[in-house]
């Protein structure tokens, strides 16, 4: 093991088509800027089946080194199957730090290759840094319910892990040349004790992905109730974006919290956010400031949404969307 390395490493995760899951692509965003401070390369751990094009835009993306498990086993997720490689991988190389984004596979995988490695694990971060004095990653998210932002620091073993929320950060493009290093890491089948039977997709059932959409239009406790979501609705389709939601207008159960933005909501950098009858409390900024493009919608001149908003339209949503609506429909056709 070699344990000198000052490597950061980000796991990129992959779809059963090979191909990268977006949070992986954004790691490598901040990973440039904290591998450049440990003092360490920038890589990417690939494991899937087929991997080829997410090799490549983990390439395209900085990745100085690529580490690629490649093999039919795991074409699909399995916690057996993924926590072994890249608990074998992590046990050759040894890396300074190890970033996985907070999806369900990366919550689910973070736990355990942290605790086969004996080391600790700060789950569902919002920031990352490098502490001045330790020279540690400073791992930060929400505690106590997202009343005070914990700071933490794994100043005694390694590598440092954490999980980090999608959407956080932005993909940039960085083209390098990257070694890649393809490592012939097997698990035998009888040692995958679960079998994916079935994935059902939550967003043809009328669900919602709101950290993949272009365009949100949001709604908050502004609307008045749950009918007051259909000028939303209506605006959203004719931009052919998601609905959003404050968590005012979730906790009257007025929308789904699958729709919240926000601290204790879904992190969303859309390239456009339409906040409509939210206030701008900054619980709801944390999620939607990362946003390329803000319009904000309100009657109160003073709401604080219009400090972060681009484009700030005073007045009421229920006169000033389908006016938006008509007008969009009428461009489109
Ligand atoms: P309000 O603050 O009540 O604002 C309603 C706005 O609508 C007002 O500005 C009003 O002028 C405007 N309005 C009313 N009628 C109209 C109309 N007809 N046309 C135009 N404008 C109109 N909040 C989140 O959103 N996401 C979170 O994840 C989140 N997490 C939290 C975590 C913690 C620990 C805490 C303490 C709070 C959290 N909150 C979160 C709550 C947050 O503090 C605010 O209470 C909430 O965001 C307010 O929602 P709102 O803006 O919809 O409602």
């Amino acid at each position: 093991m070699d344990t000198e390395s000052r490597d950061l490493w980000v796991f990129v995760e992959t779809e059963e088509t090979g191909s990268a899951r977006n949070v992986g692509i954004e790691l490598l965003t901040p990973g440039r800027g904290l591998a450049a401070k440990q003092g360490g390369r920038l890589c990417a751990v690939v494991i899937g089946c087929c991997t080829n094009d997410a090799v490549r835009e983990s390439e395209e993306h900085g990745a100085e080194r690529v580490y690629v498990i490649d093999a039919p086993e795991y074409r699909r997720y399995t916690t057996d199957a993924y926590a072994e490689a890249l608990t074998q991988l992590v046990r050759k190389y040894a890396p300074a730090s190890l970033l996985i984004g907070a999806t369900a596979n990366g919550r689910d995988l973070a736990p355990r290759v942290s605790s086969r490695l004996h080391t600790g694990l700060t789950a569902d971060c919002t920031g990352l840094d490098i502490d001045e004095e330790t020279g540690c990653v400073a791992w930060t998210r929400p505690a106590f319910g997202g009343n005070l932002m914990a700071r933490i620091l794994c100043p005694e073993h390694r590598p440092q892990m954490g999980t980090v929320r999608p959407g956080v950060f932005k993909k940039t493009a960085s083209p390098v040349h990257s070694v890649v290093l393809r490592e012939d890491i097997r698990v035998s089948p009888e040692k995958i004790r679960t079998r994916v039977l079935e994935v059902i997709s939550d967003i043809k059932s009328g669900g919602v992905d709101l950290q993949s959409a272009e365009i949100i239009v949001s709604g908050g406790r502004g609307v008045g109730g749950p009918e007051g979501f259909a000028p939303i609705r209506e605006l959203a389709e004719a931009l052919g974006g998601a609905v959003g939601a404050s968590r005012a207008a979730v906790d009257a159960g007025w929308i789904a919290h699958a729709h919240q933005v926000g601290q204790t909501g879904k992190t969303v950098s859309p390239k456009l956010y339409i906040a409509c009858g939210i206030s701008g409390a900054i619980q709801h900024l944390a999620g939607m400031s990362g946003s390329d493009v803000i319009v904000a919608v309100n009657r109160d001149p003073d709401a604080p949404i219009f400090g972060a908003a681009d484009y700030g339209i005073v007045g009421d949503l229920f006169e000033i969307l389908p006016i938006l609506t008509a007008e969009l429909k009428k461009l489109r056709s």
